[in-house]
């Protein structure tokens, strides 16, 4: 059993211990100290990293009551000097402390339980049991669990017989039998953890929630507090500021800038596909006339130039004119096929293309005189068209 510092003191960064037993976790050189300051991974909270006597600890992970530190190299049994990377261990105070603040809020509030609390690389997130919440109440739990902070509440963490627990108003049950470490914010919230949590609420700083997502009848919530909402709010500044700048406004204008820039695309876009249509339809004559005779047959087969949207219309139009096939595809990528066909069709359209696009990868399909298609490679668009070609002349010869 690891004597473990960090429930003691949370602050502590450098210590001295005995190595009492080294061995290997998935190939890799790890000890076993009688005591340590690092913490394993456990209670949705991620370990502790820094040196044993200069060696980088890579991994902390808890193993029937030991705590066993993965090394970057072996040490020897004998006495040690560890030391903590600090920043990544006060990082973890502050978003954990913060995340006991914002259940009791959920709780408060919305009487939403915490059905389990996960601290990220980014962002830190709980799964709360509530169905969904409007940005009314998502706000009034921001603001109560930031007031929370600046109260700058003690943090204070004591230890209890199971029976001793009488009269404690614990936010959830807890899961471990035998002495329950329970950490107090004030009066405001007792939770049994085992985790690391900061003196007082102030040095949490402040609490933003990221975002709320829906999940299988529970809402997830992203949060980031301390130092993290610091440098998300840093982030989105700049973000907003380089948006802002390309838009030649003011960030605060931002969404109306946005809006009013994709109305005026989705006109642009339809007037585009207006005048394309025009256009395509003036030169599918020309089309026609450049088009092979095959057995008194007319084949088209083209690459068209204009949005894709416009591809089934010009294979129509064509198979308007009387013994006429047209084999057209859209441009790269994500090539799109549509082969047409006069109604007094020989050959089905439906399986040419099937038959064309199959050793390729694609897949499509249609009646004798309409068949749509596509998904294959942007090289081999050409060879898809030029072998349909062959085998409908084939056909109609
Ligand atoms: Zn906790």
């Amino acid at each position: 059993m690891t004597e473990r510092i960090y429930w003691r003191d949370a602050y502590r960064t450098a210590f001295d211990a005995q190595v009492i037993d080294a061995c290997a976790i998935d190939g890799k050189p790890a000890v076993v100290l009688d005591r340590t300051c690092f913490y394993p991974t456990s209670g949705g909270q991620p370990y502790d990293t820094g040196t044993l006597n200069e060696v980088r600890v890579a991994e902390v992970l808890e193993q029937d009551e030991r705590i066993v530190h993965v090394l970057a190299a072996p040490l020897p049994l004998g006495p040690v000097s560890g030391r903590l990377d600090w920043p990544r261990r006060f990082d973890h105070m502050q978003q954990h402390s913060g995340q006991h603040i914002l259940s009791q809020a959920w709780l408060n509030l919305a009487h939403a339980e915490t059905v389990s609390f996960h601290l990220g690389l980014e962002a830190c997130t709980i799964d709360i049991a509530l169905a969904s919440a409007p940005d009314s109440l998502v706000d009034a739990v921001e603001d109560l669990a930031n007031r929370v902070i600046w109260d700058n509440l003690a943090v204070s963490v004591h230890e209890y017989t199971p029976d001793g627990l009488d009269g404690i108003p614990l936010r959830k049950a807890p899961q471990v039998s035998g002495m329950v470490r329970v950490v107090a914010v004030g009066a405001f919230d007792y939770s049994a953890c085992g985790g690391t949590h900061v003196r007082a609420t102030g040095e949490i700083g402040s609490i933003h929630i990221a975002g709320i997502e829906k999940r299988r009848g529970q809402l997830r919530v992203s949060f980031v507090c301390g130092g993290r909402a610091l440098h998300t709010q840093r982030e989105a500044r700049r973000n907003a500021q380089a948006s802002a700048l390309l838009l030649s406004v003011h960030p605060a204008g931002l969404p109306a800038a946005v809006a009013h820039m994709l109305d005026e695309t989705h006109t642009l876009q339809k007037q585009n596909e207006e005048l394309s249509k025009r256009l395509l339809l003036r030169e599918l004559p020309i089309w026609w006339q450049q088009g092979a005779e095959v057995a008194g047959w007319r084949i088209i087969v083209q690459m068209l130039e204009y949005p894709p949207a416009l591809l089934r219309q010009a294979a129509q139009e064509l198979a308007k004119r009387e013994r006429t096939f047209a084999l057209l595809a859209s441009q790269p990528p994500n090539a799109q096929f549509c082969f047409a066909a006069s109604p007094e069709t020989q050959a089905n359209m439906g399986a040419l293309l099937r038959q064309a696009l199959q050793p390729f990868g694609g897949k499509g399909g249609g009646s004798a005189s309409l068949a749509q298609g596509g998904g294959v490679e942007d090289e081999a668009v050409a060879q898809v068209l030029s072998q349909a070609y062959q085998a409908l002349t084939n056909q109609i010869n």
